[in-house]
């Protein structure tokens, strides 16, 4: 999809730092991030929402989680601790609707959900 933000970053449209990249997966830094780790983990496909990608491919939906996995790892909070946090429709505040997992850690990420 051209206006979506996170097909142009996957297109090279847009830049982005990049961290773990498969055939079919793409994770990259936030650019506004909520901890020392915040990356997000998104199929290089569009798909509106994790529902959606689950629903159309779940291979694919796999093959996010073990993006999500992997970048634990490779960030160095798969031993300390992280959360993987996935943002459907309004109520959840969610600005981009591509399909997307943020992993967050790095240092002690308090209540799960505040307000
Ligand atoms: P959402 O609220 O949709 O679950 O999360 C979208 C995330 O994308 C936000 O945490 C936001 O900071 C991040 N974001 C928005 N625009 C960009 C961008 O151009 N580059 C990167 N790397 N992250 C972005
Ligand atoms: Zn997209």
């Amino acid at each position: 999809m051209s206006d979506c933000l996170f097909c142009r970053i996957v297109a090279g449209e847009i830049p982005a730092t990049v961290v773990y990249e498969t055939e079919d997966v793409l994770a990259f830094r936030d650019i506004n991030p909520k901890a020392e780790v915040h990356v997000l983990v998104i199929p290089k496909e569009h798909y509106a929402d994790i529902g959606a990608l689950a629903e159309g491919d779940g291979t694919l939906a796999a093959a996010v989680l073990a993006g999500v996995a992997a970048v634990a790892r490779s960030e160095g909070v798969a031993d300390t601790g992280f959360r993987t946090i996935f943002n459907t429709g309004p109520d959840s505040g969610m600005e981009v609707p591509h399909a997307h997992a943020h992993v967050l850690g790095g240092n002690f990420l308090g209540a799960m959900v505040s307000s």
